[in-house]
């Protein structure tokens, strides 16, 4: 046995769903940046990860034994047009490995050259989205929210052609799968029922397996993805998230995030906030998100009609009510997290005025998302806290009185309260002003210090230590970064 011990389900599955493809060989690879603590979780000693043969490896220089490299294929709807046919364009399963809790888990090199479905691309990523995949993905999992992880990334030593030359880059990506809405609207629009049925059952095994005896499989996942997504979605509003290219093949069947292309955290509140240079109607912008997930699992629920049901009428049935459920699903998990970051038990019906109006003074003052919840954090916990990197406005004081009023109303405790609070309001997030700079310094003068300091403060989300003010403060106006870049 090598040093992954592969077992690889999704290359079992028949030739439809993919093209075997081996990477393509880089001319110098180098190792930017093991994750030492996932490795070992994926039973891959960080050691050999690090070595000459494990970068080799991510590099797609070394193909180690048991892994089945293959290329996905899926359509999706991209900005809300149908695009029939998708796939990796420059990323390649290498294999699944199963953890020791029995959790099976892709391992997909990003940025490994050329595939059929490349569409004239060149395969490649440049330095600058591999870290930041690397820098938010990982921020995200330490942060408690179900994501794709950065299991290493190198550098190939080849420049890569965008606007400009930049250094080439691959990332190792883990998932616990990359099945998207999009891969079953590839099937589902070529009538392929039986590929539909295959994937909904490989789906419902690996990520949804209380369900994989339901009588109705289709309907089965279905209801799990809409759950899935129902509970995700929540989490990047209670963090201030910006996806910035929620697509349908952007959209992953095991409810977790992925494709850290244009993605950002706002800093000022702004609902409309949309970053991607791309998203020009602002499609995905923040306060979009939960009907855009909205539209994309009926998106999901529409590729599924046909083996929902035999008769058409009859799975629409199935079908509607399904997706009827998710903004019911999405307000519950919202209001928890809201109840979390206010310090309440449950948002109840009065509080809708309170919590509407923290938002319209966030607004009004241009207020920092991150730091202005954090500061109700250390209020409620009676600690000075971020005080220094943020002043309320005085007009918050008849709020922060209502707020501290309503407080005194809630039976929740004084600890739980503190805890409750202090994980739903971090303090460092890969803020996009520290996300750039990491990624100048790297690209400019090929130092990896900031990117390595980044990725480690934001590994500790939750706890504030006055010394590193620096990750928490906002952008000063000249460090603010107003548009984000697709890879
Ligand atoms: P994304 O916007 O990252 O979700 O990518 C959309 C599609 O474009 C996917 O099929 C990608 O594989 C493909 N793609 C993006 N960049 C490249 C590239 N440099 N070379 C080949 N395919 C690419
Ligand atoms: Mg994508
Ligand atoms: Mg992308």
């Amino acid at each position: 046995m090598g040093p992954i011990a592969f077992d690889n389900s999704f290359a079992r599955l028949p030739a439809t769903f993919y093209t075997r493809q081996e990477a393509t060989p880089v001319e110098r690879p180098s190792g930017i940046r093991v994750n030492r603590p996932l490795a070992k979780a994926l039973g891959i000693d960080p050691d050999w990860l690090a070595s000459a043969e494990g970068v080799a490896t991510v590099a797609g220089n070394h193909l180690p034994p048991g892994a089945e490299p293959l290329a996905a294929v899926y359509a999706g709807h991209q900005f809300g047009s149908y695009n029939p046919q998708l796939g990796d364009g420059r990323a390649l399963l290498l294999g699944e490995v199963v953890d020791a809790d029995g959790r099976r888990f892709d391992i997909q090199l990003k940025g490994a050259g050329p595939t059929p479905y490349s569409r004239g691309g060149d395969g490649r990523s440049p330095l600058g989205p591999v870290l930041r995949e690397y820098i938010v993905s990982e921020a995200m999992h330490a942060l408690g929210v179900p994501t794709t992880r950065a299991l290493a990334a190198v550098s190939t030593g080849e420049p890569v052609v965008r606007n400009q030359f930049h250094p080439g880059a691959v990332l190792a990506r883990v998932a616990s799968s990359h099945i998207r809405i999009g891969t079953f609207q590839f099937f589902s629009a070529r009538g392929d029922h039986d590929a539909l049925r295959l994937l909904v059952h490989h789906c419902l095994v690996r990520h949804y397996p209380q369900r994989a005896d339901d009588d109705n499989p289709a309907l089965a996942l279905l209801e799990s993805v809409i759950a899935a997504q129902a509970a995700l979605i929540p989490q990047w509003q209670a963090l201030g998230f910006i996806h910035g290219v929620m697509n349908t093949d952007n959209m992953l069947i095991c409810g977790e995030t992925i494709d850290y292309g244009p993605c950002a955290f706002m800093d000022e509140y702004d609902a409309q906030k949309v970053f991607s240079s791309i998203d020009q109607g602002g499609r995905y912008a923040f306060r979009n998100q939960p009907s855009i997930g909205h539209w994309n699992l009926l998106c999901l629920a529409q590729a599924l009609l046909p083996i929902l049901d035999g008769d058409e009428a009859a799975a629409v049935a199935l079908a509607q009510p399904a997706v009827d459920r998710y903004p019911e699903l999405f307000q519950a998990a919202h209001a928890q997290r809201l109840a979390d970051k206010f310090g309440f038990t449950e948002i109840l019906e009065d509080d809708r005025p309170l919590v509407d109006a923290w938002f319209q003074l966030l607004t009004d003052h241009a207020l920092d998302f991150t730091l202005a919840f954090r500061r109700l954090r250390d209020l409620a916990a009676g600690e000075d806290g971020v005080a220094q990197l943020l002043t309320l406005p005085p007009a918050a004081d008849d709020w922060l009185a209502r707020w501290r009023e309503r407080l005194a109303r809630d039976y929740l405790d004084a600890d739980t309260r503190r805890a409750r609070m202090t994980r739903a309001n971090p303090v460092f997030i890969p803020r996009n002003h520290l996300v750039e700079a990491a990624i100048r310094a790297a690209e400019d003068n090929g130092d990896f210090s900031p990117f390595h300091a980044l990725v480690e403060r934001t590994a500790k989300p939750f706890d504030y230590d006055p010394d590193d003010a620096g990750f928490a403060m906002p952008p000063r106006p000249e460090e603010v970064v107003t548009k984000t870049f697709c890879g």
